[in-house]
């Protein structure tokens, strides 16, 4: 079965509200922790996403940095869009 993320909660993980630069930690379902970069001007855009090194990769099984994550970065966005989950943690 091909891998897709499904994204159980996000927190906020830092910000800088003058330029608009947003990162969150994102928990998945299968235990493994991202770290996402957003720009919100002129509208919110994924620029960066990345696996935290604490659980190995669920696509490619490594336990260290690798890109896999990159590939799912619209699965990603389209899911803190509609799961509020964007909203809701940029507000924090
Ligand atoms: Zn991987």
């Amino acid at each position: 079965m091909p891998y897709r993320p499904q994204i159980t909660n996000v927190t906020k993980a830092g910000n800088n509200e003058k330029d608009g630069l947003y990162e969150f930690i994102i928990n998945l379902a299968d235990g493994t922790d991202c770290r996402v970069f957003y720009n919100r001007y002129p509208e919110w855009k994924l620029t960066n996403v990345s696996r935290l090194g604490k659980t190995p990769c669920p696509v490619c099984r490594k336990d260290f940095i690798c890109r896999c994550m990159e590939k799912f970065s619209s699965d990603f966005d389209e899911q803190m869009k509609e799961g509020e989950w964007l909203s809701k943690a940029a507000a924090e």
